[in-house]
């Protein structure tokens, strides 16, 4: 890797991990969080599960996996130019999403619904969950044993009474304190991937049109510009190319406004870092047109009435499976029943969340369904 900036977070100043272990041979410590992500079984669900279309409605639209994986390709071209460690970001990336229910976001809310009695749901724990203990590959430990910076860059966020009970990694919640600059950019560049990546689909799915969309200053400046230089270029190459300079000028404004953040507070180590404002952030312009970009996918795509009676569909699925599993626990597979009433709720969470959409799908059908599959 090339030299790192020195307010990196590199192997010389990283918390380590909660077991010890021994230095991997020939690759880093956060190439080697990385390689145990993309190794994991919650990796391999992202195939199968939600990001805005279910995945049994198109074979080009992005799943959990491909978002993740675009996140990080975004991440590791801007920890790149800024000098920031391309490993840990590309492992923050891969595994940013790892705790995400079937069924997108009404997945999440129906299931943070159910739980609401038993300490709620939220998909940034639960991907930290799955590293930290539900993964089962290692001997010598539960969960990937990730070192601290990639764990934290994964619970982006998290309410002051969840942190409480997390340890050294919940801490910044309760002193106010911001993660490595890694952690920050990943979180970004998950934003530049969802916003331009929901363009094509919902573009691509005709939920949105290119007239509703011309409307918006982020996409119609580049719009009109490859009009204007191809004007006869088909409507599919227009709208690759569109997104392309969008996703450009977001990633080129972040970089520079980052870099003018750092320069400006004077920052010289990740103990810098943590103590000053967030530092990786678009320019004021940039930000007020990328909100008017989420803005209108919020109303014309997530609540596009085609999204909201598949989300229908997703809250009746979780919540039936969440309470014929809550009724009686011999239903569930044997390493999901625990012993006391007490944990059944977290175990059943653990569960549901795992599922791909189509296994719970199938699971419900398998468990209601008065006729034979
Ligand atoms: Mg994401």
């Amino acid at each position: 890797m090339a030299e790192l900036a020195p307010y990196a977070v590199g192997e010389h100043n990283t918390r380590g991990r909660a077991v010890r272990e021994e230095a991997p041979f020939g690759r880093s410590e956060f190439q080697r969080d990385r390689d145990r992500i993309i190794h994991s079984t919650a990796f391999r669900r992202l195939e199968y599960k939600t990001q805005v279309f279910v995945n049994h409605e198109g074979d080009l639209f992005r799943t959990r996996l491909t978002h993740s994986m675009e996140v990080a390709q975004i991440a590791r071209s801007i920890a790149r130019h800024l000098k920031l460690n391309e490993d840990l970001v590309e492992a923050i990336a891969l595994a940013h999403d790892l705790g995400h229910t079937p069924f997108g976001h009404a997945g999440q809310d129906a299931l943070n619904a159910c739980m609401k009695d038993h300490g709620g749901f939220e998909h940034n724990l639960q991907s930290l969950r799955v590293v930290d203990m539900l993964e089962e590959r290692y001997a010598a430990f539960d969960g990937l044993n990730l070192c601290f910076e990639t764990r934290e860059g994964i619970l982006k966020h998290c309410a002051p009474e969840s942190a409480a009970g997390l340890g050294a990694v919940g801490e910044r919640f309760i002193t106010r304190q911001r993660p490595s600059l890694e952690a920050q950019i990943a979180n970004l560049a998950d934003e530049i991937a969802y916003n331009n990546h929901d363009v094509d689909d919902g573009l691509r799915s005709g939920l949105i049109t290119l007239e509703q969309i011309a409307s918006l200053r982020l996409f119609s400046r580049h719009l009109d510009a490859v009009r204007q230089t191809y004007p006869n270029l088909g409507e599919r190459r227009l709208i690759n190319e569109t997104i392309r300079r969008m996703i450009n000028t977001l990633v080129t404004d972040l970089i520079q406004q980052t870099e003018q953040n750092i320069r400006a507070q004077g920052i010289q180590n990740l103990a810098g870092v943590r103590s000053a404002p967030p530092l990786a952030a678009f320019s004021a312009e940039v930000r007020e047109q990328s909100r008017e970009l989420k803005a209108f996918l919020h109303t014309q795509l997530y609540r596009h009435y085609h999204v909201m009676r598949m989300n229908t569909k997703a809250h009746r699925i979780i919540g039936d499976l969440f309470h014929v599993f809550m009724d009686d626990c011999r239903l569930l597979p044997p390493q999901y029943q625990r012993q006391t009433r007490d944990e059944r709720p977290r175990a059943v969470a653990d569960y549901i969340a795992g599922m791909t959409d189509r296994y719970a799908i199938r699971e419900h059908r398998r468990i209601f369904a008065v006729e034979e599959d």
